[in-house]
């Protein structure tokens, strides 16, 4: 305990002693010396300082500046491969001769290059290649007027590259004229573009279908061109036959997922030309994924789906027909009047994402929800089940909806007999206002509770009677918590939704039951920690397993459980944790309810949580940690093996529709041979309180793992989640650091709020995917974020890969 806050202390020191460091302003990278640097803008002009481009690990960095360096003789692919958002760089009066082709492969944003009065005589289009060049300056070098330099006089006709661009004669005289004036192929004899046809340009088979196209170099040019057919993503089986200017691409068996664009590319010396097939694949629908609904601005059906054409949808509620309009249009607004909306748009050239919006749904629009693809091909259906709340009152349940506000018609199948559903738009605007009251009555009562999880609710819950009381609660946070007296000590948090919604339907049918234990089984042998709501112990449990008489466990207890809502609110959690089983997720074996303290036993993980786990195993861990371990630092491959871990337990909350709303690593547990789990499912620790942001009143929001959607509107989603999980990640390659250190709670609101991103950790230097991934998961459109399995399944490679890899096992 004491070595908790101890170490709580010099955690403290730790982070206001760096943000004292950053005087520099909010930059949070290592500013090169003789550069005078920003966050945006590195400028480095005192004279023959550098013989390389510094080495800078700044996501944020939009411009560098260099001048006046006679050693610096070279741009290569590492240079700036840091300066992932670099848009414009100015490298003058140095000696800079050559620009390898991968120069700026890292700096995708790259359009303005100034690289005036160097010493570069051979210039390549290829490091230019891909990048959207809006000015490209070379004046003051000695690019020579051969056939070498015609990509540059294609880029002075598009106003890319100044018309004053000199060029050296080939003569030996050093003579020099307007690159624009030069006759290269009257100095070069031929010097062209090559000239390319793709045959068919178009053409539409069926799957499993084959077909052949044909790539084809037109005119003896020269320079010969490369030819090359674009088969990165290329899943059907496919053959290419080469015969000097012409290459034949066959597919065997072609897959739906080819659909689109196939591309061959030619190149020389002068450029590069890209010609494409038109490939239509017709498929029948296929239904790749179909969701329970989540809230996210409205309650969504997510679905996924492909099939050319573009199958019909179709939407069933217990097999009656939902007459629902539908919009492939990226404008739209889901704002709108009607109750049930469907959206698509595609997801790529085969894929389309939809969704099967309901807004405000009430216990009426419980229900199975079928989808239904169908194209000339053939049809495909799924079903989910839609639930969205109690029926209030099952004993004698409401009235149905006032007939005369028509919202929708549903129409039955077949023979249609039109049978008019009326949807209950007036009685949830009564059963909010019910509730505002309610609310108020309840406040009091409310904040009386002993239990406070993190965060607000999201909307979409109004209809459940317990639910509306989270939705206000969430929106009215500030103003409640300053209206309510509670003791200063305590977090003030809102619920979770979470803890309100049965698990996964399948799971609801397992229904596994919280087990009750006696005390006298349950045997205390010290202290491991305390969390916010009662302290932990790690203790023996007699008969918990077949296998073993005695086991060892952590058992929380919960302090003052007389207050307020505390043991049904335990009750509840305790639903919960029993519904949650994966091997990433801690263990809970069960309560005991008999008499106070309320136990909660859980699998005992030796290494306790992560932060601190990474913390003593970083390289600052001398300073931090009293008990100093053997263990080396972490290598690359035991992070990611974290890493992994963390995301296979999220895939599994994911699909359990569960969002958790405060991933971090102070929230996961270590136990043997770094086997990593979630084990917290939303309090915070005293220790970690500065993790949390006060907000209004007593409401703690960890804002440093939080997306710009729910700092500013609350907005609690699996997307959400995915952003924590890239915070996590940092975390992970930070050894344990805060996230944004050197920032008060308040700037670092304003950093997210900018769109700002946490660097690259030092340990990513040479992984940069994990880099990419975090970046991945810090898209300001939720949508757009990666998929949670899809970064656990690049992080399992990445790990796989690791040298390191194998040894992990024998940890
Ligand atoms: P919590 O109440 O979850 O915040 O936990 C407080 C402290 O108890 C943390 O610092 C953990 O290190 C420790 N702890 C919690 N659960 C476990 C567990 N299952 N195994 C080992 N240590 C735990």
């Amino acid at each position: 305990m004491y070595t908790l806050k101890i170490l709580g202390f010099l955690i403290y020191l730790l982070v206001n002693i760096s943000a004292v460091v950053s005087v520099s302003g909010s930059k949070s990278y290592v500013c090169p010396t003789h550069c005078t640097c920003t966050n945006e803008e590195i400028v480095c002009q005192e004279k023959d300082t550098m013989s390389y481009i510094p080495d800078i690990r700044s996501s944020s960095v939009t411009e560098v500046v260099i001048e006046n360096q006679r050693d610096l003789l070279e741009i290569n692919e590492t240079s700036l491969q840091y300066l992932l958002r670099l848009e414009k760089l100015t490298i003058v009066n140095c000696k800079v001769k050559k620009i390898t082709p991968r120069a700026f492969y890292g700096n995708r944003n790259l359009h303005f290059i100034d690289l005036q009065n160097n010493d570069i005589d051979r210039l390549s289009w290829e490091p230019f290649d891909g990048l959207n060049i809006s000015q490209l300056i070379l004046n003051g070098n000695n690019v020579p007027c051969t056939c070498e330099s015609k990509w540059l006089q294609l880029m002075i006709e598009h106003n890319k590259v100044s018309d004053s661009l000199k060029c050296t004669l080939p003569s030996g005289s050093g003579s020099e004229m307007f690159l624009k004036d030069a006759d290269i192929t009257e100095l070069d004899e031929q010097c062209d573009l090559p000239v390319l046809k793709v045959e068919p340009q178009k053409i539409t088979i069926n799957e499993t279908e084959s077909v052949t196209m044909r790539c084809e170099v037109v005119g003896n040019v020269i320079p010969t061109p490369y030819l090359e057919w674009d088969l990165d993503h290329i899943k059907s089986d496919y053959s290419v036959s080469d015969d000097g200017s012409v290459q034949k691409l066959t597919f065997n068996n072609a897959t739906g997922s080819d659909n689109g664009l196939i591309e061959c590319s030619a190149s020389n010396v002068v450029g590069k030309v890209t010609k494409g097939v038109e490939l239509t694949i017709n498929s029948a629908p296929r239904i790749l994924e179909l969701r329970e609904p989540y809230a996210y601005f409205h309650h969504c059906f997510f679905f996924n789906f492909t099939g050319t054409p573009l199958p019909s949808i179709k939407w069933y509620l217990n097999g009656v027909l939902l007459d629902i309009p539908w919009t492939t249009d990226p404008d739209f607004n889901e704002n709108d009047d009607h109750l049930y909306l469907a959206m698509i748009k595609p997801d790529s050239t085969h894929e389309f994402t939809g969704c099967l919006y309901i807004q405000i749904p009430t216990h009426y629009n419980n229900g199975n929800y079928t989808l239904v693809l169908k194209n000339l091909l053939g049809s495909v259906n799924a079903t989910v089940y839609g639930r969205f709340s109690e029926n209030p009152d099952p004993v004698n349940p409401p009235p149905p909806p006032n007939a005369n506000k028509t919202a929708v018609t549903i129409l039955a199948p077949g023979p249609t007999k039109d049978v008019t559903v009326y949807v209950a738009v007036v009685v949830s605007v009564m059963i909010t206002m019910f509730v505002v009251a309610a609310m108020i009555i309840c406040g009091v009562r409310y904040f009386r509770r002993k239990r406070r999880r993190p965060t607000s609710a999201i909307n979409g819950y109004a209809s459940h009677p317990l639910n509306t009381v989270s939705l206000t609660m969430s929106a009215n946070g500030d103003v409640l918590a300053k209206r309510t007296a509670v003791p200063v000590d305590r977090l003030q948090m809102v619920e979770n939704p979470n803890y309100f919604k049965k698990m996964h339907q399948q799971d609801s049918k397992r229904t596994p039951v919280i087990r009750h234990m006696k005390r006298e089984t349950i045997h205390f042998i010290r202290e491991l920690g305390e969390g916010a709501f009662g302290r932990v112990y790690l203790g023996r449990c007699d008969n918990l397993t077949e296998s073993d008489e005695t086991t060892l466990v952590a058992v929380k207890t919960l302090k003052d459980s007389s207050i307020g809502d505390a043991r049904r609110d335990f009750e509840r959690e305790a639903e919960l944790l029993t519904n949650l089983q994966h091997n990433n997720i801690v263990t809970f074996y069960g309560v005991c309810i008999e008499g106070d303290p309320l136990l909660m036993v859980f699998e005992y993980m030796e290494n306790g949580d992560l932060n601190n786990y990474l913390r003593s195993r970083g390289p600052d861990a001398q300073y931090l940690s009293k008990i100093v371990t053997t263990d080396a630092v972490l290598h690359s491959a035991k992070l990611l093996f974290i890493a992994v871990q963390i995301a296979s337990g999220m895939v599994y909350l994911a699909s359990q529709h569960f969002v958790h709303r405060d991933m971090a690593t102070r929230n996961c547990l270590v136990g043997d041979k770094l086997v990593v789990k979630i084990g917290d499912f939303g309090m915070s620790r005293d220790i970690y309180s500065t993790d949390y942001y006060r907000v209004g009143g007593q409401t703690m929001l960890p804002v440093r793992w939080m997306p710009p959607e729910s700092v500013l509107y609350r907005k609690f989603t699996i997307e959400s989640d995915v952003w924590s999980f890239g915070v996590v990640l940092w975390e992970i390659f930070e050894y344990g650091k805060q996230p944004w250190y050197e920032l008060s709670n308040h700037e670092v609101i304003e950093y997210i709020k900018n769109g700002t991103l946490l660097d690259c950790p030092a340990a990513c230097y040479e992984h940069r995917e994990i880099y990419t991934i975090m970046l991945g998961c810090w898209h300001r459109q939720p949508t757009k974020r990666l998929p949670i399995r899809e970064i656990r399944d690049t992080l399992k490679k990445a790990c796989e890969d690791c040298p390191g890899y194998v040894n992990l096992f024998s940890t």
